[in-house]
This record gives structure tokens, C-alpha cells and sequence, in this order.
């Protein structure tokens, strides 16, 4: 059963590979065919944690396939859910685990040992900072932070011990962009790969490996699943690396396996990925010129707003500008808390990419940990006025209105 299963999925992927499909159709159909699954249309869940074989001889097949043993390293629903992630980005293999975090830990804790160096830029998704600087150093791999909006300041930063150059685009949670090709130009120049976390922008909008990148990064838990109710994490890239991740990374260093649960459910959320995609940036779009045009705001930062300073490269490597906004009030710090106590619509909560617009305050949140976390402080670059608004899918024109009553007041 696990053969045929595997067979045919296989089969099936390089078909719809090879039959040129559009980006939407693959998104609903790539690596899934119904007739190995009882003819169900939707991916069955493999809730198991073990695998039985009919003789010691297939017991030793499936170990020899990659450990097909047991569901920490393998299990059918997120196997499909791998296979349409590197089909969409472009990509030889993937690998999903439990969070955006474990995909993060992961491709560290596999590819880098002590003596090593990685490169990072200075703006980070705070938990993926707080692990850069608190956790890599601990295991003897030194972390560099480098300014790559210039692509020039690697020149100086890589070393001969420099092993990955990794950073976001869309950064967040200023959604500045960083030019990939550049980037990696330059990193492979040195004979350093380059991983990027393309969270803010899924792959409906961008596909760093289009543009040179080795590997791309995703929180699942963000756009691609896009309901809000799952966590997960993804890696994409060659089939070398895949594999060394897999097979280490996941079955023994973090095991940070995704739910099959989970699986299922991001499996749903990304046969509209497309859709709301288009959706969000549309509104999106529309939220960051009323929130420019507001005399209460001093800066607005969206990167397909004319107004922005990396306009030119966001337009070249995405699609869409996300549904990704940031900006600061004249009132500042104190401005953006009263503010968003006004908000009726839109929700005060970390996360982004659901279908709900959620709207958070990385200042007022660090200031809040520091009694217990003394080294909690905000990413290089972020002011305490930014506020991070992630547009959902309501009608733009009732987002707005909530902005401007919650705005009028200043
Ligand atoms: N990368 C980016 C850009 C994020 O914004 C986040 C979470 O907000 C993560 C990674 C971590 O993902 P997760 O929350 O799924 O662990």
C-alpha cells in the first residue's frame, strides 16, 4: 500500500509537472490522486503513528526509502502536502514540520555545526532574532547580522567559515524588501547558499528560487494554510539538502513533526492560497493609501505603494504586494495604543495572513515582556511608533472606515 501510494503520487507529480498546469490548478491538485485513496477527493488524514509490514524483507524496503517506519519521518497527508509545496516554489523536495519556528531550528540545527557562521539580516521575525542571537551562539555557531537592504555589505561579512545567508522578504515586520537576486549573486560568489523566509509573500506572490535563492523557508501557520486554526513550517529546496534535513533535522534533532491534522487542514487552506492572495494585496493596497492620506499619520509602509523605498525591487521578484502593511502615528508610541483600542473590526493579536485583519503593536508587546525578559528588545530598524497590520479578506472599504474612526480622533 505505502509502494503504490508512493508510486502513484510520484507519477502523478511529474505529470502534472510536466503538462505545464497553471499556479492555481497546482495549488488544488498537484502530488494528490484520488484513485490511490479510495477515490476520496480530498487527502484522507493518516492519523497513525507506526506502520506495519507484511514481512521483514518490506520492513527493510521502506527503511531503505528514508526510514518509512514510523510517522515522525513519514506519514501520506503531509506527504502531499511537501510534495505540492516544492512543486509550487519551484522546488526539488520539501520537508514540513510543526511550526515556522521548527523549520527555522531545523535548517540550523542540520546544516550548520560549531566553528560555523551564519549570516542574517539586522531585521528578523522576533522569535527567529531571539533564537539568532540567544540560541545559535550557544552551540558554537557565531551569527552575523548584516544590513542587506545593500546587497554590498556581504562582501565584508562573509568569512571563509560562513556557511547560509538567511533573511525575510518582505522583512518583517517593516515589509522593506530585499532584492534576492542580488543577494544571492553575491553569497554564491563565496560559495555560500542563501535560505529565505518568504512568509509575507507565499508562493502565489513570490518564488525566491526563481531568483537565485537555494532554499526557501515558510510559516505554514501564516498565508498558505490562511485560516488561522493550524500551526506548521516548511522547507523547500534541493533534493540533497531535503534530504539531510529529513533524515537528521527532523528524525533526531528537532522531530518537530507536523500533525497530520494539520497537514489536512493547510492542505484546504492552500487550494485558495491564490485567490486570497489577490484579495488581500487588492485591499491591502487600498488600506495603505487611505492610511497615507490620513493627516494623523506620519509614515506608511507597503511595498507596492509608490512612496516606498524598495518599490522598484518589490515589483520585480513579487507578483502583489501581500496584505502586509506597517505604520506609525505622530503620537507615537503612546498614539499607536490608544489607537488601536479604538479599532472595532479589526483585531488586536500576533499572527498574520488570516482571513481575519489582525493589527499588533511590536512596542507596547516588548515593553510588556521585559519584567520578565530582560533581554527582550525590538528587531533592528523597528521603532516603538511601528504597528503591523495584517489586511484579511473583509470589504476593504469597512476596514477603512475602522481605521479612520480610530484615526478622526486624534
Ligand atoms: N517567519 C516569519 C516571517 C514569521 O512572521 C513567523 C511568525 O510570525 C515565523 C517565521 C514563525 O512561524 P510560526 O509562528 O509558525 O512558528
Amino acid at each position: 500500500m505505502t509502494r503504490s501510494f508512493q508510486s502513484e503520487t510520484d507519477a502523478l507529480a511529474r505529470s502534472l509537472n510536466e503538462s505545464g498546469l497553471g499556479f492555481a490548478t497546482r495549488a488544488i491538485h498537484h502530488g494528490y490522486d484520488p484513485a490511490g485513496f479510495s477515490n476520496a477527493v480530498q487527502p484522507p488524514v493518516f492519523l497513525t503513528s507506526t506502520y506495519g509490514f507484511e514481512s521483514v524483507a518490506a520492513n527493510e524496503a521502506a527503511a531503505a526509502l528514508g526510514g518509512r517506519l514510523y510517522a515522525r519521518e513519514y506519514n501520506p497527508t503531509t506527504e502531499i502536502l511537501e510534495q505540492r509545496l516544492a512543486n509550487l516554489e519551484g522546488a526539488e523536495a520539501g520537508l514540513v514540520v510543526s511550526s515556522g519556528m521548527a523549520a527555522f531550528g531545523t535548517l540550523i540545527l542540520s546544516l550548520l555545526s560549531q566553528g560555523d557562521e551564519l549570516i542574517v539580516h539586522r531585521t528578523l521575525y522576533a522569535n527567529t532574532l531571539a533564537m539568532v542571537e540567544q540560541a545559535v551562539p550557544r552551540f558554537g555557531i557565531k551569527a552575523v547580522a548584516v544590513d542587506l537592504s545593500d546587497p554590498h555589505n556581504l562582501d565584508a561579512a562573509i568569512t571563509e567559515r560562513t556557511r547560509l545567508v538567511f533573511f525575510e522578504t518582505p522583512v518583517n515586520p517593516l515589509s522593506r524588501i530585499l532584492d534576492i537576486a542580488a543577494i544571492a549573486e553575491r553569497a554564491h560568489a563565496r560559495g555560500v547558499k542563501v535560505a529565505v523566509d518568504s512568509t509575507f509573500g507565499s508562493p502565489a506572490l513570490q518564488r525566491p528560487l526563481e531568483h537565485g535563492a537555494d532554499i526557501v523557508l515558510h510559516s505554514l501557520t501564516k498565508y498558505i494554510n490562511g485560516h488561522g486554526d493550524a500551526l506548521g513550517g516548511a522547507i523547500l529546496g534541493d533534493a540533497q539538502t531535503l534530504r539531510t534535513l529529513h533524515e537528521t533535522g527532523l528524525r533526531y534533532i528537532t522531530g518537530a513533526a507536523l500533525s497530520p491534522m494539520s497537514a489536512f487542514l493547510i492542505l484546504r487552506g492552500l487550494k485558495t492560497l491564490t485567490l486570497r492572495m489577490e484579495r488581500h494585496s487588492a485591499t491591502a493596497l487600498a488600506v495603505a493609501q487611505a492610511l497615507e492620506a490620513h493627516p494623523a499619520v506620519t509614515w506608511v509602509s507597503y511595498p507596492f505603494l509608490d512612496s516606498h523605498p524598495d518599490r522598484v525591487t518589490a515589483r520585480k521578484q513579487m507578483s502583489q504586494g501581500s496584505g502586509m502593511l506597517a505604520f506609525g502615528l505622530h503620537a507615537g508610541f503612546e498614539g499607536a495604543r490608544r489607537m488601536m483600542d479604538r479599532l472595532n473590526l479589526i483585531t488586536r493579536a500576533v499572527s498574520l495572513g488570516d482571513a481575519d485583519s489582525l493589527i499588533y503593536h511590536p512596542g507596547s508587546l516588548t515593553r510588556a515582556r521585559q519584567p520578565i525578559r530582560k533581554d527582550a528588545h525590538l528587531a533592528d530598524g523597528v521603532g516603538e511608533d511601528l504597528m503591523r497590520l495584517s489586511v484579511g479578506l473583509e470589504d476593504a472599504n469597512d476596514l477603512i472606515a475602522d481605521l479612520r474612526q480610530a484615526l478622526d480622533a486624534f
